[in-house]
């Protein structure tokens, strides 16, 4: 008998993305079908996921009021990976999810006003599906994840439907916990109890994300590295004492990348195809990339970016160090968006430097491909960073990382340091400290390393031989959760 999972999140590709954790919530059934898993995904209904239901889905379950609000649960399919398609779950509330905009704010990017309801709803939603409310659909486990789902563990905990199961909650991201004020206590339907310092109260206020945190069996983050860094004020958000009392639940699995997507022997989006036998033939891909992008040709490294602008991602940082990297001889393609001082200051590097640094203000994922194959090194310079997917997109490309050391992106790249050169396993550059000192040191030892060839296709052969699939992840999660559903 496999073993039954009920996932509950906001948002999962292909149906709904905002961020990393559409891409983990859409791979980890597929990931998980090989180790006995079968996982069941619980969604919101905003249009985008309703309108693949078709016209008649099937009803299973009604609620004539949750949180106020009529709702439906129906099913669906998700997906179509080598798994074939897996199992669906929607909550239907018209009220709070068939509007235009984002899953979680307007289309200028308002949070909607009503979230703590939104969410509340989905919570106590999953709960009963959780607790059998539904003849016929029977779990052995629930994983919510991030505050979006904290509160389904809270219901479970303190108003259950049935049978309360072992649970797991994933952050994706600490910096977003869902903080909304005591008042609206009354509205969510909890004994009072639940209004606790091991509960769902937070600093006078409620947080959903701690709910979860406090409520699961187990907490996951997406690193080991992150989940050590959480215990520390800087990382944890307020929330770094209840992960330190739970020290011993806390555990850390990096997340995968789909190899059918980001491989470069097989990407229709490049000019030429390779493989770790034939890196010359990114020398294609690199003029192709130059030229897109309006830069010299040159002696130095092409850096790449693919990033948010934001502080988290290192990128004022950077922009302060832009100078250094040409003045040292290397050139800079930038793919990103976010806060409008950033934008604005890249294009004004831009401008400063015509033909050494590029900059592209969007989202544009065919681009993102072509720049991995075209590019020498990708930057990730974050001052957090929960686990990160594009180091290991870089990797896979052979375009070398140059990395804060913090989070996912210090488990995942091995510095070029002098004993791991010395034993063929370096895959990059990692620096301490997102500083213009401690980058400006790490772009000009890239440069060094880069004017080494040698040297340089080692670290890109050794970036292509580490294996970042699902597999290792998948199973990592299989064995987590057994371990909470099978008596010793
Ligand atoms: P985060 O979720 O914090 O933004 P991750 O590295 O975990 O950071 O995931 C970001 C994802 O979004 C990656 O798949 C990355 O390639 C993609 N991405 C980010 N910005 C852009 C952009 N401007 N264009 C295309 N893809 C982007």
């Amino acid at each position: 008998m496999s073993l039954q999972v009920l996932s509950v999140a906001s948002e999962a590709v292909p149906l709904v993305k905002t961020g990393g954790l559409a891409d983990v919530v859409g791979a980890l059934p597929e990931a998980l079908a090989p180790h006995g898993v079968t996982m069941t995904t619980l969604l919101p209904g905003y249009p985008t996921v309703t309108a693949t239901l078709g016209k008649k889905p099937k009803v299973l379950h009604r609620w004539e009021s949750l949180l106020g609000e009529p709702a439906r649960l129906l099913a669906g399919q998700i997906g179509a990976g080598r798994n074939g398609e897996q199992a669906l779950l929607v909550l239907d509330a018209p009220g709070l999810y068939a509007r235009d905009g984002g899953p979680y704010g307007d289309a200028t990017g308002r949070d909607w006003g009503d979230n703590w309801k939104r969410f509340a709803a989905f919570g106590r939603a999953a709960a009963d599906v959780a607790g059998g409310v539904i003849k016929g659909l029977a779990f052995d486990l629930i994983h919510a994840h991030d505050w979006q789902a904290g509160m389904a563990l809270a219901y479970q905990r303190f108003a259950p439907a049935g049978p309360q199961l072992p649970s797991v909650i994933t952050i994706h991201n600490m910096a977003f916990q869902g903080h909304y004020g005591a008042d609206l206590f009354p509205a969510l339907g909890l004994p009072p109890q639940a209004m606790a310092i091991d509960g769902i109260e937070y600093h006078g206020g409620i947080s959903f994300l701690k709910a979860g945190l406090a409520s699961a069996s187990r907490i996951t983050t997406v690193s080991p590295t992150y989940a050590r860094e959480i215990r520390e004020p800087g990382f944890g958000m307020g929330l770094e004492g209840l992960i330190r009392a739970r020290a011993s639940d806390v555990s850390g699995i990096v997340n995968g990348i789909d190899t059918g997507v980001w491989n470069p022997a097989g990407d229709s989006e490049l000019k030429a195809a390779y493989s770790a036998k034939a890196l010359g033939k990114r020398a294609a891909n690199k003029r192709a990339l130059e030229a897109e992008f309006g830069l010299e040709k040159g002696d130095g490294p092409l850096f790449i970016v693919i990033s948010r602008l934001t502080w988290q991602k290192g990128m004022d940082v950077l922009l302060e160090a832009a100078d250094h990297l040409v003045g040292i001889g290397a050139r800079l393609a930038l793919l990103g968006s976010g806060d409008a001082a950033l934008e604005s200051g890249f294009h004004a590097a831009a401008a400063r430097h015509p033909g050494r640094i590029g900059v592209r203000i969007g989202y544009d994922e065919a681009l993102s491909h072509r720049m991995l194959a075209g590019g020498d090194a990708i930057l990730v310079p974050s001052r957090f960073e929960p686990c990160g997917l594009t180091q290991l997109y870089g990797l896979a490309y052979a375009c070398v990382p140059v990395v804060s050391r913090t989070g996912g992106l210090a488990d995942t790249v091995i510095d070029a340091n002098l004993a791991a050169r010395q034993a063929g396993v370096a895959t990059g550059v990692q620096f301490d400290g997102v500083r213009w000192q401690t980058l400006a040191d790490a772009l000009t030892r890239t440069v060094q390393l880069f004017g080494d060839p040698a040297a340089w296709r080692s670290l890109q052969r050794a970036g292509m031989r580490a294996d970042f699939s699902w597999s290792g992840s998948g199973l990592a999660y299989a064995d987590l959760y057994k371990s909470l559903t099978i008596a010793p």
